[in-house]
């Protein structure tokens, strides 16, 4: 057998020990005689699963006591739409920093629900950067400001947590939650879809302060009001319970890594290795601005589409896939998750450097 170093956008690379400890567990979890994608979700045996995960995470997050932990469905996707109509009130208005494709959507999905107004862009940039805090016109008065921490696509991500006074802030973490530490207390809300850096798709984390539940439009569905939720244990409905248990593995290895701080010193070492390669080579280009490259995606291009038609099939020959960049924007991306090893980054910097050097 051989793995492959996955450099996909997501559903993306998962820790190899996990994906072993899940392989053992499938047929009998821990003497239960079942596989946990066949436990009851109410029996004890999930339900102590569910704890364990619900625990670990808090403590990674050190997530202060006002906060609950969701685990939902419907992804990041999904939460475009259920974020407004738990949160709206009895406001009018929410603000929206739009810094590239997952801002755009999650801006013109809260439109069916609420008057959502764009308080900054970046597109006259092409969305290479995060547009300066002094330039958003936030307003007093919305019943929150949404931000994505980390564009995917773009690989644009926020070094800094905006302060938008006593107007909650929600953060799409979907693809650079657990890769660094985050002081929680900053957000209102924080929702991200697991499959980028934390387990399998299907299952859909929100951090939320307690003062926020209880807000939801009377045509929320319940299965996604989050106090109904929050009252529940995520148990109102039948949680992704599999996803949720891989999750919790997941978990249990980034404490065995030690945490968060050691995650992001481990995740900014890999981007280096990637970064300084881009600067110091005429060959790619990096597209994004400095201070606001994403330590999670890391795009660049090629002179021109035959070269990185050869570039993806050479990387494949080395047993290097998933780097084609989105379709929306062309060229290579690399996502070097925290699951993503340093040798993997080191062997596609070198991959780099050899095919520069045959090329340029
Ligand atoms: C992948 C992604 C999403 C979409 O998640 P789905 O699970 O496909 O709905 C939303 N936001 C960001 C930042 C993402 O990377």
């Amino acid at each position: 057998m051989t793995r492959a170093y996955n450099f996909s956008a997501g559903p993306a690379v998962l820790p190899e020990s996990v994906l072993r400890q899940a392989a053992d567990e499938m047929l009998d979890w821990h003497g239960s005689g079942m596989s946990v994608m066949e436990m009851s979700h109410r029996g004890k045996e999930f339900m102590s699963i569910l704890a364990q995960a619900k625990a670990d995470l808090a403590e990674l997050l050190n997530l202060p006591s006002n906060y609950k932990i969701l685990f939902l469905q419907g992804g990041g996707v999904g939460m475009n739409g259920i974020i407004p109509m738990n949160l709206l009130g009895n406001k009018k208005s929410i603000d929206v920093v739009n810094t590239g494709s997952w801002a755009s959507k999650s801006l013109k999905e809260a439109k069916k629900y609420a008057k959502a107004n764009e308080v900054a862009t970046s597109e006259p940039q092409h969305y290479t950067c995060i547009p300066p805090r002094d330039t958003w016109k936030l307003d007093p008065d919305a019943a929150y400001v949404h931000i994505c921490s980390n564009e995917t696509i773009g690989g644009v991500q926020y070094h800094w947590v905006p302060d938008t006074g006593s107007v909650p802030l929600v953060a799409d973490m979907s693809s650079d939650i657990l890769s660094r530490p985050i002081d929680v207390s900053r957000y209102g809300l924080i929702f991200a879809g697991a499959q980028k850096n934390m387990g399998p798709s299907g299952m859909t984390l929100v951090l939320v302060r307690d003062d926020l539940l209880g807000r939801a439009l009377p045509i929320t569905p319940n299965a996604f009001d989050f106090k109904q939720q929050a009252d529940n244990d995520s148990m109102l409905n039948t949680p992704p319970t599999y996803a949720i248990y891989i999750a919790g593995l997941v978990y249990q290895w980034l404490k065995k890594q030690g945490g968060l701080a050691a995650m992001e010193a481990h995740n900014r070492k890999k981007a280096a290795l990637l970064y300084d390669l881009l600067d110091a080579t005429p060959f790619y280009t990096s597209p994004v601005a400095r201070s606001d490259r994403s330590l999670m995606n890391v795009p660049f291009t090629l002179p021109t589409e035959e070269l990185t038609t050869a570039f993806l099939q050479g990387a494949k020959e080395r047993g290097m896939v998933q780097l084609k960049g989105h379709s929306s924007v062309g060229g290579i991306r690399a996502s070097i998750y925290n699951a993503m090893p340093i040798e993997g980054v080191q062997a596609l910097a070198d991959y780099m450097k050899e095919f520069a050097a045959h090329h340029g």
